[in-house]
């Protein structure tokens, strides 16, 4: 098996079962994102402790790599602080959207899943939504977050 099979199950895995799914009760702060280039829509919550993040879940549809990018976004944001996931939200973005990126793939774990997406650069931004509406939860924005 490839790099290449191997990034392509994670995907088709956190589509399929995605993880932390669904609304967290009494968050201490959400978010709405929207890509109206593929009807992507999508709700992200988060808990803190103290600057941490406790617990990161999501709610919402979309195509098979925004559900799957939300899934893995919250199993690796668990436990980081607002610094350490405005670096990683940096690394995926240079990730998906350079083809020499100078990023960490081993250091990324699962997350190097989407460098496949790069790709397919219409589906750039079905990878994004959910570090994008992930930056508007962080700073309590309350506007929706759309790609457009
Ligand atoms: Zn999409």
């Amino acid at each position: 098996m490839d790099l290449k099979d191997l990034y392509r199950d994670v995907i088709v895995d956190h589509n399929r079962n995605p993880r932390n799914f669904g609304k967290l009760e009494a968050a201490d702060s959400h978010a709405e994102g929207h890509n109206p280039l593929c009807g992507d829509r999508l709700t992200l919550y988060v808990n803190f402790d103290g600057d941490r993040i406790r617990e990161a879940k999501f709610e919402g549809s979309g195509c098979a790599i925004s559900v799957a990018s939300a899934s893995l976004l919250t199993e690796a944001v668990k436990g980081k602080s607002r610094e350490e996931v405005r670096r990683l939200f940096d690394q995926i973005h240079a990730l998906l959207t350079q083809h020499d990126a100078d990023v960490d793939l081993a250091g990324l774990g699962k997350l190097a899943a989407l460098s496949g997406v790069r790709e397919f650069p219409a589906r750039v931004k079905c990878a994004s939504l959910c570090w994008h509406t992930l930056n508007a939860a962080l700073s309590n924005a309350t506007q929706p977050v759309s790609t457009e």
